[in-house]
Formats: structure tokens, C-alpha cells, sequence
């Protein structure tokens, strides 16, 4: 299910792989996963996070250093090294490669402290947070050397790129790794950071939290790999947060659809923006478990069963607003004065609902809503609800499928509903509640549509 003109010129087997920070996180979880590409076929582009709390931690000394409060900063970079120091130790073995490991920590943390003693900006704010990735596959890449696994560093800076919207040029991509692929065809894995970017500016920039996934799918995009894996600590898509809801089951096949709503409305296992990429040439993605790799996982493709519910995810930080005005009534071009507010602040909509003098939006990104709400405040009067949770329920042909809504409404008869998203498209009903009502709702619609 490749695309048919890049298949025939093709002539390499290729997977992309990624592991998640948890995947890395300990000397013999890294040692492990490279014997697990070792076994896998054909050449592999190994996408790496930082190691588990990490990026975490980076954040933390960011945000020290911008608030000017430099002995806070320099007591995590001292926390961290002291974690690396633990790390190198375990993972290297012979006194050759502990000097290489030794080499790499210090290098990284002068360069945290050299950040930390100049004048500190938003810049440097992420040139820090790159340096989590650079550092994992740094040591994972002198792993593979001690063992002399045939592996190859590929630098996600040379070729990953957004746009001035923060958008990554898949084709830009596909150009550039094009000819550094071509001098690479002899290594068995390739391996490259998640998550990092260069931006417009040319400086370092990233693909937000959790990115490690939207480059992996990107990277399979731009190669059209047979298929991209995506590696965690979880064996696969599961129907429900199981962070919150106890009893969940693992979900064997999605189709793109159901996984793009899932990981746009809060799966946590996929970056929002994973599944596209994938999506655009076909390549499907598999969720597999570290800790157990002989689970199933979820195979997330083109096909996948219908008519059933599929699984629950919830969106939390939602901002519902609301625009009452009789010019509504009986008025064509309303609308789209109210949507181009929202455009011109360059924000999103998630959920819309209209009655006939009213009509209700929600947005997860609130930068601009004092703006939005002032412009808005001239076509009538606006209310605005903060800590709100759209919840999404994703399955195939929902809107076919008889007593649908009858079958959610029952099992969230005790929880108060703000707004209803339903028949947009055939896999999927979005509900908005209180944040304060999710966990009860999740668990409701986990007994109510999967008996569990
Ligand atoms: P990684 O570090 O490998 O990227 P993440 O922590 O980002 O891992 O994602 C895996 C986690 O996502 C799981 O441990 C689980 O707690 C959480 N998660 C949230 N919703 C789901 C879901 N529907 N199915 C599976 N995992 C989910
Ligand atoms: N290390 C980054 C983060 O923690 C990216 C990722 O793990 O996917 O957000
Ligand atoms: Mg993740």
C-alpha cells in the first residue's frame, strides 16, 4: 500500500523506529532496544527521545534561568549530570568507551552552564531543550559503536524544518534527507533525534512535547517507509486514558481517521499531529510496547472495522465562547465574520454548535482570547467558560450506526453536557464537560459503551 511511483524506484526495505524516553531511559533498556532493531529487517531510521525526565528537567532549568534565578538552574544541572554520570557508567564497558561516555557529559554540560552564565532568551530556551535529544542519541550512537553495530548518526538539524508557522515542509524534508540518505545505504540503522527542528530563522526550534512521534512519522513520510513503529512503554492505542480510567484493553487496528481524532483529542501516546504525515503517503504506523515486545500493538493503516465504538480520549485547558446576538437570526455571513476573528488571530476551533441567535466555538490555544472577545464583543454578548475538557468518542460509521447517542447519553445521564459535536463525520462524537466532570465521565463511558 505504498505509493506505487516512489515503490518502483525504491531499493531499500526501510523501517522508521522510534523510542520513547521511558524506551531509553535506562542503561539496559537502551542496550536492549538495540538489539531489537538489530533483529528488525531490512535498514532502519532509529528515532530517539531524550531519556525519561529529561526534557522535564530542562524545562525546569529554562525556566529558572529565565526568571533570573540561576541557583535553582544550577542545582537540576547538577541533579542531571549527576544522572548521566549513573547512566554512562552501566552503559558503556570497556575503559575506551567510558572515556567517550565521560566526553560526552562534560562536553553537554559545559555547554548547559555556558548557556546558563549568558544572557538568557527564548532562543537559548530552546537550544537547551534540543540538547536532550542530541544527547541520547549521541550515547546510544557510541553503544552501537562498542558493539560494533554498523550504525550511523543522521542529524535531525540538517534536515528537519518548519515554517513560519510552526509547520514542518514534509517536502523541504524529503529533499534534504534525500542525498544524506544516499551516502548512508551501507549502515543497518541510522539513528536521529525526535523532536528537534530548525525553524524559518534557522535557529534550533522543536516540534512541542511529545514531538518524538511527529518526526518519526514525518521521516516515514518523507522516505515512504514500509511502515513507521513507534515504541513506548504501552502495548498499543488503548480504548480508554488508562491513566485515569483503571480497566482499559488494547485496540488491534485503527484507521487513520480514528487515530488522528484519538491523538488530536488527547491520547497521550501520540503527538496531536503524528498520524498525518502518514497518512498523506500511506505508510502505516504501529504502536508497540518495549517492555513486552511480543504484545500485538496497535496497526494503524487505511483499513479497519466498522460500526463499533473504538475508544475515548479527553482534551483538557479548553476554552468554550459563546456569541449571542439576534443579527443571527435569519442572517447569512454571520458566521463567517465570527470565524474570521478567530483567523486573524491565528487560532483554532475545535468544536462549533449554532442555534438560531446563538453559537458556541471552543479553542485550546487561549494566547489571544482577551483580543478575540473584544472584537467579538461587537456582533452581541459574549460568555466565556475556562476549564473545560472536550471529550472525544471515536469509532467507525458512528453516525450510521443506530442509538448511538441514546447509547452515550444513558451512560453519562448524571453528568452535565455543555455542547454536543455529532455527525461532522462518521467516526466521531465530541462531548464538552467541565474539567472537573472528566474522570467521572471517562469512567461512565468506559462501563456505558465497553462494559468494562
Ligand atoms: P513516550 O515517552 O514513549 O513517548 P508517552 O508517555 O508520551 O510515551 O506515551 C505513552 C503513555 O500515554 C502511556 O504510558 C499512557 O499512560 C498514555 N496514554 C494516554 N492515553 C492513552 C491511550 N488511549 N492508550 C495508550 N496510552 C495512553
Ligand atoms: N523529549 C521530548 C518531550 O519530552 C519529545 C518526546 O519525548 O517526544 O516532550
Ligand atoms: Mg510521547
Amino acid at each position: 500500500m505504498i505509493d506505487n511511483n516512489f515503490a518502483a524506484s525504491k531499493t531499500k526495505y526501510m523501517l522508521v523506529v522510534k523510542f520513547g524516553g521511558t524506551s531509553v531511559g535506562k542503561p539496559e533498556r537502551m542496550k536492549k532496544i538495540a538489539e531489537l532493531v538489530l533483529g528488525m529487517p531490512g535498514q532502519k531510521i532509529v528515532v530517539l527521545s531524550a531519556l525519561s525526565g529529561t526534557t522535564n528537567a530542562l524545562v525546569r532549568i529554562g525556566d529558572a534561568l529565565l526568571a533570573n534565578n540561576h541557583p535553582a538552574a544550577e542545582d537540576e544541572i547538577v541533579a542531571l549530570e549527576k544522572h548521566y554520570q549513573n547512566f554512562i557508567q552501566e552503559l558503556f564497558e570497556s575503559p575506551s568507551y567510558q572515556a567517550i561516555g565521560q566526553e560526552i557529559v562534560s562536553r553537554y554540560f559545559s555547554l548547559f552552564r555556558l548557556l546558563a552564565a549568558g544572557k538568557f532568551d527564548d532562543r537559548g530556551y530552546r537550544e537547551l531543550l534540543a540538547q536532550g535529544e542530541l544527547i541520547s542519541t549521541e550515547l546510544f550512537y557510541h553503544h552501537c559503536q562498542e558493539r560494533k553495530i554498523n550504525a550511523r548518526l543522521l542529524p535531525a538539524l540538517h534536515f528537519m524544518s518548519i515554517d513560519e508557522n510552526h509547520e514542518p515542509e514534509l517536502e523541504k524534508i524529503a529533499e534534504r534527507l534525500k542525498p544524506i540518505l544516499e551516502t548512508m545505504t551501507g549502515a543497518s540503522m541510522l539513528v536521529t533525534q525526535g523532536y528537534i527542528c530548525r525553524n524559518n530563522k534557522n535557529e534550533i526550534d522543536n516540534l512541542k512535547r511529545g514531538g518524538s512521534d511527529y518526526t518519526a512519522s514525518l521521516i516515514g513520510a518523507a522516505v515512504r517507509a514500509e511502515e513507521i513503529q513507534i515504541w513506548t512503554d504501552i502495548d498499543g492505542m488503548h480504548n480508554n486514558d488508562p491513566r485515569i480510567v483503571k480497566k482499559t484493553l488494547p485496540i488491534a487496528e485503527l484507521t487513520f481517521d480514528e487515530a488522528s481524532e484519538l491523538a488530536y483529542f488527547g491520547a497521550k501516546i501520540l503527538h496531536p499531529s503524528t498520524i498525518v504525515p502518514a497518512q498523506k503517503y500511506n505508510v502505516p504506523v504501529r504502536l508497540k510496547n518495549t517492555m513486552d515486545e511480543k504484545a500485538a500493538g496497535t496497526l494503524i493503516s487505511e483499513r479497519g472495522s466498522r460500526g463499533q465504538f473504538k475508544a475515548i480520549a479527553a482534551k483538557d485547558g479548553i476554552t468554550a465562547v459563546k456569541i449571542k446576538s439576534s443579527r443571527m437570526l435569519l442572517a447569512y455571513g454571520f458566521l463567517r465574520q465570527v470565524f474570521g476573528v478567530f483567523e486573524k488571530y491565528k487560532t483554532p476551533i475545535d468544536m462549533i454548535s449554532t442555534s438560531e441567535v446563538a453559537v458556541s466555538v471552543t479553542i485550546d490555544d487561549s494566547k489571544y482570547l482577551a483580543e478575540i472577545v473584544k472584537e467579538l464583543n461587537t456582533f452581541g454578548v459574549i460568555d466565556v467558560d475556562k476549564d473545560q475538557t472536550i471529550i472525544c468518542i471515536v469509532g467507525n460509521m458512528l453516525a450510521e450506526k443506530e442509538g448511538v447517542l441514546k447509547e452515550v447519553f444513558q451512560a453519562l445521564a448524571s453528568v452535565p453536557i455543555r455542547m454536543v459535536s455529532y455527525g461532522g463525520s462518521t467516526n466521531n462524537i465530541s462531548l464538552l464537560v467541565e474539567t472537573s466532570q472528566k474522570e467521572k465521565a471517562l469512567n461512565l463511558l468506559n462501563e456505558g459503551l465497553f462494559g468494562l
